[in-house]
């Protein structure tokens, strides 16, 4: 007889908006949130230039009482820093304006104060603008760690049609990865009975489907393209909310592209790295490895050790060490069992290395 499983929890997001031009209705977002009190404001120096700023005077003008951090990495030490700032201010919501890194702070100083945390990505660069998870340096694990769904997320297609277009490459990176990502947590499922959700698994191939389909349009800048991207992003953070976990998202593209951090830090956007894994997992996993390529050549993004700033060394070092980087997630790295000529091999064959 087969063991009945426990309660699975979701935490979703309750509202996303996304338009052109909707950063000032940020206030009645608040209001619709059912948010009372003050909010802290977390965001970078270049995006608070860009919409932090803005996010703070249109709180004010709704009558919510702000204030505002200016952070700089994401470090657990940033995550005190803001968090002692909220519990003095006594806030009632955390706003995270920003890339990425400002809002996973955001994300984790509001867990660390038990208060809603509202989404302001400036950037289409990865989905953690509306997963429950966050990167945080410092915390010994190179991999992101559970936070909270944002309440609450508010997309101004305006700021994303100007930000960097190597972000939005990133981005596409990063949903690319997800034909992979559910291989693994199908593979982790048949070999080791780990709970798998097929609502989570579609939710997230899908959301890359959406960008395949948009591949061009993305690539030369267009507003529609971003948008489904945008779109796309979300789905995947929502997909990793239904799931409870980062499995439908992160496999053994995104432990390749975590080795890498590793053995190079800092050397690549994360997106960037995860989609180049993907090309080399999909190979193993016996995908169509040239079309992932191909996708990512369209929307500009890199598709070899040059293009992650990698040498060939830190390509076959990663490989191998990848699949230790988080002893528990099973994936296809635990069939494959590269050793150093096998990952050269593995990378050579798919044009990652020449
Ligand atoms: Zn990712």
């Amino acid at each position: 007889m087969s063991r009945r499983p426990g309660p699975h929890r979701m935490e979703l997001p309750r509202e996303v908006i996304i338009g052109d031009g909707i950063l000032d209705r940020v206030g009645e977002l608040y209001g619709r949130l059912g948010l009372e009190g003050p909010a802290l404001v977390i965001t970078g120096p270049r995006t608070y230039r860009i919409a932090g700023g803005e996010v703070c005077s249109y709180l004010s003008e709704a009558g919510v009482g702000v204030s505002h951090i200016v952070v700089e990495k994401p470090t657990i030490g940033e995550v005190r820093k803001v968090a002692s700032l909220g519990r003095e201010l006594g806030v009632r919501a955390s706003v995270g304006v920003g890339g990425g890194s400002k809002i996973d702070v955001a994300k984790m100083a509001a867990r660390e104060l038990g208060i809603p945390m509202i989404s302001i990505p400036t950037a289409a660069s990865h989905d953690g603008i509306a997963s429950p998870f966050a990167s945080i340096k410092g915390l010994n694990r190179p991999y992101s760690v559970k936070a909270q769904a944002p309440l609450g997320i508010l997309v101004d297609m305006d700021i994303i049609v100007d930000s960097p277009a190597r972000l939005m490459a990133s981005g596409c990176g990063d949903v690319i990865a997800k034909f992979t990502a559910v291989r693994d947590w199908r593979l982790a499922h048949r070999r080791n009975n780990e709970y798998y959700g097929d609502y989570a698994a579609s939710l997230a191939l899908m959301s890359a489907k959406l960008m395949v389909r948009n591949a061009r349009r993305i690539g030369s800048g267009d507003r529609e393209g971003l948008r489904a991207l945008m779109e796309a992003l979300i789905s995947c953070g929502v997909a990793m909310s239904i799931a409870g976990s980062s499995r439908p998202c992160s496999g053994s593209e995104h432990l390749f592209s975590h080795a890498l951090d590793v053995v190079r830090p800092g050397g690549a956007l994360h997106g960037e790295q995860c989609g180049v894994g993907a090309i080399m997992m999909a190979r193993l996993h016996g995908l169509s490895w040239r079309r992932i390529r191909s996708v990512l050549a369209t929307v500009g993004a890199p598709v070899d050790a040059d293009g992650i700033s990698a040498t060939p060394d830190q390509v076959v070092r990663a490989l191998v060490m990848a699949p230790s980087i988080r002893p528990g997630r099973y994936t296809i790295l635990n069939e494959a069992r590269l050793d150093e000529r096998k990952a050269l091999e593995l990378a050579r064959s798919t044009g990652v290395l020449s």
